[in-house]
């Protein structure tokens, strides 16, 4: 029955591709796919197929299969998973489609708010959990606690543009640092990273960004995604130096930012306190990604998204009060990172 089925698919392939003559036997195709589309080069599709090597009964692809160009984060290697039905055989003389792409959209920074020890302890014992953990002993290993191709728990309820759950879709890699603590006026204060930290956070995300064609407006800090929760990594982590040295995430044109400001300063100081000024703010943080609903209140989620803007973007003061340059800031940003 096998053999049978085998030879009628090969007459379809031979009936179906008359005008080619490089045909391997093992090279047929759906009829639909060769009939639909203009004379396919077969052999030259065989020959630039992938190479699948297996280790230890595990397939692994040793290259990339797609064209990113053509198609939007498609770029796949690594190890295969594939199911191992009962009774039957799964093959892969059709593998790999073009049409996929990968589950990792987001890279997002954390930091623990625990020291070394603790850190590894409760990310691998507990409810909670990032794909890294990058220590602060000022060694050259970085610790892996989750299968890149799994959900580690990491970002808990968020969201960013239109997506929410970003567990489902993301890497998070936790950074080794105590956090804040809130002074007598109630400021939060930070601690800051070792260089070493910074380091091994860059190269590790520069290598993640690069293999996922992750797009610098989903490299993103924990607080982006839940600003009315979470603080991490706060105002001391240097997203600007990550851009600069590293071409990591996002940042705002400077000249930009100045076309911007004389105007900002204008309506910061006229119009502070008008509802249509604020909800021209809070539009604008919306579009820019952030998870607010625009209500013309200087409320308690607005602040908080403002703070988390300004630790991600101007750290040098983040009170959560949109003053001139927050505002250009945001605009610029907005200008130069628009939703597709
Ligand atoms: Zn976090």
């Amino acid at each position: 029955m096998r053999k049978s089925l085998y030879i009628i698919g090969l007459s379809v392939l031979v009936f179906s591709c008359t005008s080619q003559k490089n045909i391997k036997k093992n090279s047929y195709r759906p009829k639909t796919a060769v009939s639909q589309a203009k004379p396919v080069n077969v052999a030259a599709v065989e020959k630039q197929k992938p190479h699948v090597i297996k280790d230890h009964g595990v397939e692994f692809f040793t290259t990339n299969i797609a064209d990113i160009t053509k198609n939007d984060n498609t770029a796949s290697y690594g190890s295969i998973v594939s199911a191992k039905p009962a009774g039957f055989k799964v093959v892969k003389t059709y593998f790999p489609a073009i049409a996929q792409n990968f589950r990792q959209k987001y890279l997002i920074l954390h930091y623990t708010v625990l020291p070394d020890d603790k850190s590894v302890e409760v990310l691998t014992k507990q409810n909670v959990s990032a794909h890294y953990l990058v220590n602060n002993l000022g060694d050259n290993e970085i610790y892996q606690l989750v299968d890149e191709n799994k959900r580690s728990y990491h970002a808990g309820v968020s969201a960013w543009r239109a997506d929410k759950n970003l567990n489902d879709t993301s890497i998070g890699i936790e950074i080794v640092n105590p956090g804040y603590k809130s002074d007598a006026t109630g400021k939060k204060i930070f601690q800051p990273f070792s260089d070493e930290q910074i380091k091994k956070v860059a190269a590790l995300a520069k290598d993640i960004v690069m293999r996922y064609n992750i797009p610098p407006t989903n490299v993103l800090a924990h607080s982006d995604i839940a600003p009315t929760r979470k603080q991490d990594p706060g105002p001391l982590f240097p997203w600007k130096k990550l851009y600069d040295e590293y071409q990591i995430g996002m940042w705002y044109d400077e000249a930009v930012k100045q076309t911007f400001i004389v105007n900002a300063e204008t309506e910061v100081s006229t119009k502070y306190n008008e509802p249509s000024f604020v909800f021209v703010v809070q539009t604008a943080l919306q579009k820019f990604g952030y998870d607010l609903f625009p209500n013309g209140k200087w409320d308690d989620a607005t602040k908080r998204t403002i703070e988390v803007f300004q630790y991600h973007f101007r750290p040098q003061n983040y009170d959560g009060v949109i003053d001139a340059e927050t505002w250009a800031i945001l605009q610029a940003l907005n200008q130069k990172y628009p939703v597709k």
